[in-house]
């Protein structure tokens, strides 16, 4: 009969798709096309049976039955196998292999810069201080000796806020000289500490210029403080920041908030001296300011005028960071550049 034929040979049929089967999802395809509900062929098979007559009745269907068990056994089977394998597979992963790398943060190479200089201080006995970046006129400029005339209270190089109906304006404070007064408010001399933070300048950036940029100023104040100390303090820090021996010269400057005031040069850690573009050939690099605090300083203060002694200054952070790392460029820090930043992990 030519159906039996027919039937016969799916069951090779189904058998060589089913080896071939490489998921389940292609042995679930075969299953459909043999026993599927609707027109599975088999089912198809059984449906038409009524058509029959009543002898090839008898041998059809009980055949067609038997070729439906044989096929699912196959079928089944098949897929038991594929089942093993896989679990077999993931026994066998390799657990020497290493790992998929989890990227976590870091910390900003200003962070770092700033955590450094707080660590070589705070051996040396100094505290840390803090104080906000939105500021009074009074804290930034008065207290620490700027007179009224002085440029830096210009609009030109203060950002100034918008001052509320009869409160007096606030600004970004332009100096983290601005801590000084309201430490020496809640502390009696003798005593030593800088204060590292964020500052603010109104005006246009380029390669050395930045508007917002970081100080770390620093405050000893006793009976005997001189200049002296200072330059041993300024010495022991650049020695410990560059970790090799540093040379410091001291040249006149003027800062309203210092007499007698100085600007601080380092030996260039770049080429030891010896001349580079990073020192423009000089074999010195400017540093920042410093002096003996002003008695109008102290005075602000509500110390009496004339007891006590002591030196400040304010050096740049970024400028700091620029030489350790090798910068050549100030705006790479505020630059949200993940090239510049993934070099400090
Ligand atoms: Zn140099």
């Amino acid at each position: 009969m030519e159906i039996i034929t027919k039937i016969n040979q799916w069951i090779s049929d189904a058998k060589s798709d089913a080896q071939e089967a490489r998921s389940e999802a292609e042995l679930f395809d075969l299953e459909k096309k043999y026993l599927g509900r609707k027109n599975g062929l088999l089912t198809n098979v059984l449906k038409s049976i009524k058509e029959l007559s009543d002898s090839e009745k008898k041998v059809v269907g009980p055949r067609a039955n038997e070729v439906k068990k044989e096929i699912l056994t196959i079928i089944n089977n098949q897929r038991k196998q594929l089942q093993e394998k896989q679990s077999q597979s993931t026994k066998t992963i390799d657990v020497t292999l290493p790992g998929k790398k989890i990227v976590s943060g870091h910390l900003h190479p200003l962070t770092i810069v700033q955590n450094d200089i707080v660590d070589i201080f705070t051996r040396m006995g100094f505290d840390i201080a803090d104080g906000p970046e939105v500021e009074s006129e009074w804290y930034n400029f008065d207290a620490v000796n700027v007179p009224d005339n002085h440029p830096g209270r210009d609009m030109q190089d203060t950002f100034w806020l918008r001052a509320e109906k009869g409160k007096k304006q606030s600004l970004l404070r332009t100096q983290t000289s601005a801590v000084q007064v309201r430490y020496m408010e809640k502390h009696t001399p003798p005593f030593h500490v800088i204060v590292p933070g964020r500052i603010f300048r109104h005006e246009a950036t380029d390669a050395s210029h930045e508007h917002t940029f970081h100080q770390f100023e620093a405050l000893m104040v006793g009976n005997d403080i001189s200049v002296a100390n200072c330059k041993h303090v300024v010495s022991v820090f650049f020695s410990q920041f560059f970790k090799k021996d540093v040379e410091i010269r001291l040249r006149p400057g003027f800062f309203p908030f210092v007499e007698p005031g100085f600007e601080f040069d380092i030996s260039c850690t770049v080429c030891d001296a010896k001349g580079c573009s990073v020192c423009k050939q000089a074999g010195w690099l400017e540093i920042g300011g410093a002096g003996m605090v002003h008695q109008n300083v102290f005075g602000a203060s509500g110390y009496e005028k004339g007891k006590y002694q002591g030196f400040a200054w304010g050096f740049g952070l970024e400028r700091l960071a620029m030489m350790k790392y090798n910068i050549d460029d100030v705006r790479l820090f505020h630059s949200g550049d993940l090239r510049f930043i993934n070099q400090f992990r």
